[in-house]
């Protein structure tokens, strides 16, 4: 499944329930409940033990936290029954027990932690002794990303995030916010405050600017998919917006992936996992 610098991922919402309610979450309130039953995440688990190469497999949700199986049973079916590499997109806001469990239940096998600062929900100084406390409990090979939204009203907080993290070794990774399907359309103002904060020319490592990959190959669909907590897997989360790219229901055994890269058809590429995973033609 492994071919160049193509590194195959999958993005499972392991949940949708959320224990915050951002503003700006692209996600919308009516979608951000549920989890899996207990029957279903064993069958996500077959799915995942099928696999016959090891993926990364980064959990996003709604929050996984908030989600009890996602500890109890998500994390410890996965350690023992797969070689998956595993990431985790979360927004810090469990308790420090519960994050000292995971780095443990994961230790060896963690790739990437995602986390989200928002402001709205908590403040710096909080999430910085998280983020310090958790840095400490992986493998120094984990990587910690520090992202947040770059909320037009909060430019000034994010400024001031930005300059206290780097005060513990924390960069933040800024994300430009996204509106209706799209990116937000800033103020003239906002834009030169924003350009000073990601730099003239950012890449997928450096921001998410949340650009335009029309026309070019991609590896998503074959190499890469979302999937979703009803088991639905489509493959990529622009593709799945526009209702295209569906996979099948890996619930109901229906999983397919496609056969090669495709040419993009869309004018917003909303996460950077493709592209810093080399799913795109041109972009490392
Ligand atoms: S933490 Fe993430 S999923 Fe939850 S409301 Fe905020 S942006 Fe949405
Ligand atoms: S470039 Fe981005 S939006 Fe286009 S198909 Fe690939 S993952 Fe989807």
């Amino acid at each position: 499944m492994r071919s160049g610098k193509r590194a195959p991922t999958c993005e499972w919402q392991v949940c949708g329930v959320c224990n915050y309610d951002c503003s700006y979450c692209i996600q919308s309130k009516i979608y951000r409940v549920g989890h899996p039953s207990d029957d279903e995440v064993a069958r996500f688990l077959d799915f995942f033990a099928s696999f016959d190469t090891p993926w990364e497999i980064k959990m996003t949700g709604g929050e996984p936290f908030a989600f009890k199986g996602f500890l109890n049973a998500i994390l410890p079916g996965l350690v023992q029954r797969t070689s998956h590499t595993l990431s985790i997109l979360t927004n810090l806001s469990a308790p420090l027990p519960f994050l000292e469990r995971f780095a443990t239940l994961t230790r060896g096998r963690l790739h990437v932690v995602s986390a989200s600062l928002h402001l709205e929900h908590t403040d710096v100084a909080t999430f910085a002794e998280k983020a310090k406390r958790l840095r400490e409990w992986m493998s120094p090979e984990t990587r910690l990303v520090i992202n947040s939204v770059l909320v037009p009203e909060r430019l000034e907080a994010f400024e001031a995030a930005k300059e206290m993290l780097a005060k513990d070794g924390l960069t933040i990774f800024p994300q430009i916010m996204k509106h209706e399907g799209s990116t937000f359309p800033y103020e003239a103002t906002d834009v030169i405050r924003i350009e000073r904060l990601i730099g003239k020319s950012p890449t997928p490592r450096t921001a998410n600017t949340a650009p335009s990959y029309r026309g070019r190959l991609c590896w998503a669909g074959t190499d890469y998919f979302v999937l979703m907590q009803n088991g639905d897997a489509w493959s990529c989360r622009t593709a799945k917006r526009h209702k295209e790219g569906f996979l099948g229901n890996v619930l109901r055994g229906e999983f397919a992936r496609g056969s090669g890269p495709l040419a993009c058809g869309y004018d917003i590429c909303p996460c950077t996992v493709p592209a810093n995973r080399g799913m795109i033609e041109g972009i490392a």
